[in-house]
């Protein structure tokens, strides 16, 4: 659903199979409904904004200054001052790092253009901090630790700018990444392009095993054994998970197991096998139970006690959380 192809307008997923359908009327009689579509397609300019989407495409970022009240337009969407009867504005070249102006949201669930990139922060960042007035700049915020939880994103934090390797001259060809998460060496690297940060194999945060939590994950896998043995015996459920497979390791302060996704079936696994293909971390272990009890891990990870690596993983867990209601269904 999410935009692949970049050469043209509509992203994938945007058109429909071509359907003859025949349909009961009000009147009890048979009416025909056939699939078809209505387009409208514009070219639009930026106006007094493409001098900075110009500048996005060269890999800088720019703001317009009035020489007579020092007001910087951030970003650089006119260049005529408000405040001074319009006098005309210099291009400022703004610095690529920033402060984030307010803790930035995170949307899960997104407008149909967006489907596919949730879940994922927008923020204001605060670019000119010398200027005595100046907009903060609103960008899509990223992280290299995992998939963005609470806490990260939080007001003040500093913020390093990074261009996107093809750019078209959109904000999408920016982005912000915490500054602490940007190697020493291209802190001042300006433009910072994303394919010189590694987003693709974040580190596991660590949890260490804690006596007092043992009982909690044993339990937490026995509910998930029930869990497995109910969907042997729900057809919702294996429907759910049919045509997937992939094996999910855990990681919880009371140690380690497995959840094995096999085209329409679940297995558990007492331990964390090296061919595990996604690894998640929660701290404690009974985030587990309670999704089993009905509960949610969409849940979970959205309120920050299950950390993911990456949106494929919250894909998985999507489909994981529609288990028990599937299983509620067929069996009780
Ligand atoms: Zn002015």
């Amino acid at each position: 659903m999410s935009h692949h192809n970049p050469d043209s307008v509509l992203p994938d997923g945007y058109d429909l199979d071509r359907e003859y359908s025949e349909l009961e009327g009000r009147d009890g009689r048979t009416y025909l409904q056939f699939a078809t579509h209505m387009t409208t397609f514009y070219k639009q300019t930026y106006g007094e904004h493409s001098r900075f989407m110009l500048g996005l495409r060269e890999g800088r970022l720019i703001g317009a200054r009035c020489p007579q009240c020092g007001n910087v337009a951030v970003p650089a969407n006119t260049w005529h001052c408000p405040n001074c009867a319009f006098a005309e504005m210099e291009e400022v070249e703004l610095p690529q790092t920033g402060i984030l102006a307010h803790t930035a949201p995170i949307t899960i669930f997104p407008s149909s253009t967006f489907v596919g990139d949730a879940p994922f922060a927008r923020g204001y960042i605060d670019v000119a901090v010398d200027a005595p007035v100046a907009g903060f700049l609103p960008s899509r915020l990223r992280t290299t630790t995992g998939l963005v939880r609470p806490g990260i994103f939080v007001k003040g934090l500093a913020l390093k700018c990074v261009f996107e390797d093809v750019r078209y001259g959109s904000i999408r060809d920016i982005f912000w990444v915490p500054l602490s998460e940007i190697p020493e060496h291209l802190r001042d690297k300006q433009p910072l392009l994303a394919s010189e940060l590694d987003f693709a194999s974040p580190v596991p945060p660590e949890v260490a095993v804690v006596p007092s939590q043992v009982a909690h994950r044993d339990e937490a896998v026995a509910a998930l054994k029930r869990l497995a043995s109910d969907v042997e015996r729900s057809r919702r459920a294996q429907t759910d998970l049919a045509h997937q497979w992939y094996f999910l390791g855990v990681r919880t302060a009371g140690g380690e197991f497995g959840l094995k996704v096999d085209d329409g079936r679940l297995v558990v696994h007492e331990d964390l096998p090296a061919e595990a293909d996604i690894i998640v971390v929660a701290e404690d272990p009974a985030v587990f139970t309670r999704w089993v009890h009905d509960g949610s891990l969409i849940d979970a990870a959205v309120e920050g006690a299950l950390w993911l690596p990456h949106k494929e993983a919250f894909q998985a867990l999507t489909v994981l959380d529609r288990l028990p209601r599937s299983i509620r269904r067929d069996l009780r």
